[in-house]
């Protein structure tokens, strides 16, 4: 079968560097089975003519659709299109929202199937049956996988680069990912996350995990490193048999990770043993610098904790992404004070301030509904990075404000209005410039149909 992904996003969004593994592991698990795949990236395309035009290009049998929230507009859209113009074509969408919303999206007609949870080998089980004409349910609950039985993801899905958020790795840059599931509770995200991957964690096993890292190296020469794990330091014993294994197998790429304050607190030598194996930089939640909103966010954290993890982080000369929600129910003005102050207090390289977005099917977005607090009816205000009103109860004027006074002369609103997300700081400078131009750069350069698709 031909199979076309569609990565749904908004046009020419420079936004995200990074490519989608669920898309590229969609892929290869296709593949192993015979099947063709190509992909539409939206973030490549300047219109919808410019997607049909693809669409009649790539004639594919299937369409098969991802999307988070903030994108599930672009997603019915483009399948609505794609219906239109090929009344033949059946149209399959998985991810997060379809994960979170069935009964939303299922009640668009324009999806032939709707697969829950994680798609390899369900998705894969389907396009196998389409192909030999069974009739299939509309609804499919994604099987787990073992995920050292799957193929290594396929990059070339994406015929773009990835970019690091830290300026000064090195590329070729590469993102991993070597769990699916968290231990935690975070009310901003939990129990989403589970619903998708499951309540327990899942993991590859650090043979797995170097094996596709050596194929990276051979193949694209990758010069650093994301691991992109939700909660990576979780499990100290692997993280410790990563770092040794990573040496041992000749990797001196530096790499990145997000890390977690108690685990820090906890294990400040277990961040050595990743300095000492070529960590760079961390991208760490610490999210408030107040008790009552961490116990809100039920973080697991405290705030003393905060303000260790991030000396302990500088103490091993690591360049840290430091993340802080504002804005939550109930919080006062003191409490987002509590915040400013930390922010303001740590040197961080990024420091990234976002205001709190109630996800569907996270317990913040069902307390909010139940007191009444949702606004959100534009679904590109689920973006968390875009500094727009999200719930009822919040002086987002004065918000915006105290934003300003921690990155004096970088008004979110242009940054948001040039596409660009999270990046937030007077640190950054120069560095955001030079970002946008290697962004732009890249959509210039990547984007054009490649010559097997002419
Ligand atoms: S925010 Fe991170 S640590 Fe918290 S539950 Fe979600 S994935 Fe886990």
């Amino acid at each position: 079968m031909k199979v076309t992904f569609v990565y749904p996003g908004y046009f020419k969004d420079t936004g995200d560097g990074w490519i989608s593994a669920g898309l590229c592991l969609l892929s290869s698990s296709i593949k192993q089975r015979g099947h063709e795949s190509s992909l539409v990236d939206f973030r490549g395309l300047n219109s919808w003519d410019e997607y049909r035009e693809r669409l009649k290009i790539l004639k594919p049998q299937v369409l098969a659709v991802t999307a988070a929230t903030v994108y599930f507009p672009v997603a019915l859209r483009a399948a609505e299109i794609a219906k239109q113009l090929m009344p033949d074509l059946i149209v399959v969408i998985g991810g997060i929202h379809a994960t979170l919303m069935p009964e939303e999206v299922s009640s668009h007609n324009c999806f032939d199937h709707i697969v829950l949870g994680e798609g390899e080998v369900s998705f894969t089980e389907l396009i196998d049956a389409l192909e030999s004409g069974k009739s299939e349910k509309r609804i499919i609950q994604g099987k787990r996988p073992e995920l050292d039985s799957l193929p290594f993801a396929d990059r070339d899905l994406f015929d773009t680069q990835e970019y690091p958020f830290f300026k000064d790795l090195p590329l070729p840059f590469v993102t991993i990912i070597s769990s699916r599931g968290c231990p935690y509770q975070c009310t901003f995200c939990q129990p989403a996350e589970k619903m998708v991957f499951g309540a327990h964690v899942r993991k590859r096993t650090v043979g797995h995990v170097i094996g596709e890292l050596k194929l990276l190296r051979e193949k694209y020469n990758f010069q650093s490193l994301m691991i992109h794990d939700d909660c990576l330091t979780a499990d100290k014993a692997w993280v410790r048999e990563f770092c040794r294994e990573y040496k041992l197998n000749g990797f001196t790429q530096p790499w990145v990770c997000q890390v977690k304050a108690n685990h820090v607190c906890s294990s400040p030598e277990l961040i050595g043993e990743m300095k000492g194996a070529g960590l760079k930089a961390v991208h760490i939640g610490f999210e408030s610098g107040n008790q009552r909103m961490l116990d809100l966010m039920k973080k697991g954290c405290t705030v003393e904790q905060n303000y260790e993890a991030y000396k302990i982080l500088k103490q091993f000369g690591l360049e840290i992404q430091g993340m802080f929600i504002i804005g939550l129910p109930t919080e006062t003005k003191e409490e987002v004070g509590d915040t400013i102050r930390m922010i303001k207090s740590m040197q961080l390289e990024r420091p990234v301030l976002t205001f709190f977005t109630p996800y569907p099917g996270t317990e913040l977005y069902e307390y909010c509904k139940e007191k009444g607090l949702l606004t959100i009816t534009d679904y590109s205000d689920f973006d968390r990075s875009k500094m727009s009103p999200k719930i009822k109860g919040i002086d987002y004027n004065e918000l915006l404000k105290i934003a300003d006074s921690v990155a004096p002369g970088a008004r979110l609103k242009n940054i948001v209005k040039s596409g660009f997300r999270f990046l937030f700081g007077e640190s950054y400078g120069n560095g955001l410039i030079e970002f946008v131009k290697k962004q732009k750069n890249r959509n210039d350069r990547v984007w054009p149909l490649s010559a097997g698709q002419k």
